[in-house]
């Protein structure tokens, strides 16, 4: 049977990894900067984390959701001290488009009202109603094209006041990455998240909070919307919730009361799941690692803001972009091919560095003396 190719990027196959490093099957080792994609929060194959699945899995992997599954309690606890949001809901899924989809379904049901006001540039998964609020038109089926998403361009306060003045008592929800991913490492503003809170409460719409990619610490605060000072009404999270256990979840604040039978999964906050992301925590608690996260990205990005070639370099704690120009594009092939780094990338000209929030100082090292090499190689090739 031939393999649909979902992102046929490189021809790399990795067989081990440990920390922020991974090794191919000829045990050569690269230098993870891109961590599977934002998923590796604590570290590849983090001991306690092996350690916590492993007797996990020799007591019980699963069962429904038809029992009592005390972890999952101890999940939202341990999540609720660490997050700040102790009095909100979790609701346990298993992926980003999940959650997303559950809260912009949940946000629906709360108002009663069909309308989704979403960005330009944004990202929000493949199921129906998180597709349908992505921009990217080429990934949307037609069954799932809807005249109900409202699409504004991202941190225009003027035209987000101007679509609250024609729409306000239609909009269920306001959908917005605290920095965009996928879009390119764009950070909303300050005063665009608290324009969105004071628009959705003043209308009773619903605020979204997607924090899948900028979420779980990554910006140095648990969730990238923290800066703005404002709680969202709902956060959707996955990635770094599992360091690459498939988990995800959204948070409801307490004026949200889901009906029973409103939100619901076979898989999601099964027993194995629950440890995975209960030992993510634990690791996040122990090594401080939200905190490190932060230094570590003020380190990064005040040493790419030296490093001549590179431009626009953006971000917060350890997700961070930069863009490159048409004279050194072939700069993340290089990094792959003969620094043995990974970088993501977005498109049309942008590299997404998404490394572990564990990434020490001298990884962080390794990977910007290699980028002033590569630029150095790509801007004087030899003759
Ligand atoms: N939301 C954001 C901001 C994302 O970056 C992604 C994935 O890249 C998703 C949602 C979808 O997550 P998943 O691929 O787990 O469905």
């Amino acid at each position: 049977m031939k393999l649909f190719d979902v992102y046929p990027l490189n021809n790399i196959t990795i067989t081990r990894a440990q920390g922020s490093y991974v090794w191919d099957k000829d045990g050569v080792q690269y230098l993870d900067m891109y961590g599977g994609h934002a998923v590796i929060s604590i570290g590849h194959t983090h001991p306690h984390w092996v350690k916590r699945i492993e007797t996990q899995l020799e007591a019980i992997a699963f069962y429904s959701n038809s029992i009592q599954i005390p972890l999952q309690q101890e999940l939202a606890d341990k999540l609720g001290m660490l997050s700040g949001k102790a009095d909100y809901q979790l609701f346990l899924c298993n992926s980003g488009a999940e959650a997303n989809e559950n809260a912009l379904k949940l946000a629906s049901f709360h108002t009663g009202r069909k309308k989704i006001v979403a960005f330009s540039k944004s990202f929000h998964g493949r199921t129906s109603l998180a597709v349908a609020a992505t921009d990217n038109p080429g990934i949307v089926a037609p069954v799932n094209e809807t005249d109900n998403i409202i699409f504004l361009p991202f941190n225009d306060e003027a035209a987000l006041q101007e679509c609250f003045k024609n729409h306000g008592n239609e909009i269920a929800a306001v959908i917005i990455e605290g920095i965009q991913g996928v879009g390119g490492i764009v950070p909303a503003s300050i005063s665009f998240l608290q324009l969105i809170r004071s628009l959705c409460d003043a209308s009773g719409a619903v605020y979204i909070a997607d924090s899948v990619q900028c979420g779980y610490g990554r910006t140095g605060q648990f969730f990238a919307h923290d800066v703005a000072g404002v709680n969202a009404d709902i956060y959707s999270m996955a990635k770094g919730m599992g360091n690459g256990f498939p988990i995800g979840g959204i948070l409801i604040a307490p004026h949200i009361q889901p009906k029973h039978g409103m939100l619901g999964t076979t898989f999601g906050g099964n027993h194995l799941a629950c440890v995975a992301a209960l030992a993510v925590l634990e690791v996040m608690e122990s090594e401080q690692l939200i905190e490190m996260a932060k230094q570590r990205g003020m380190y990064l990005m005040n040493q790419l803001k030296c490093i001549e070639g590179i431009e626009n370099v953006r971000g917060r704690g350890l997700m961070i972009g930069f863009d490159v120009p048409e004279r050194i594009k072939g700069l993340k092939k290089l990094l792959l091919e003969k620094y043995n780094i990974f970088t993501g990338e977005a498109k049309p000209n942008v590299i997404r560095l998404l490394p572990s929030l564990a990434l020490t100082r001298k990884q962080a090292d390794e990977f910007l003396e290699a980028l002033t090499e590569a630029i150095a190689e790509l801007e004087n090739p030899p003759a």
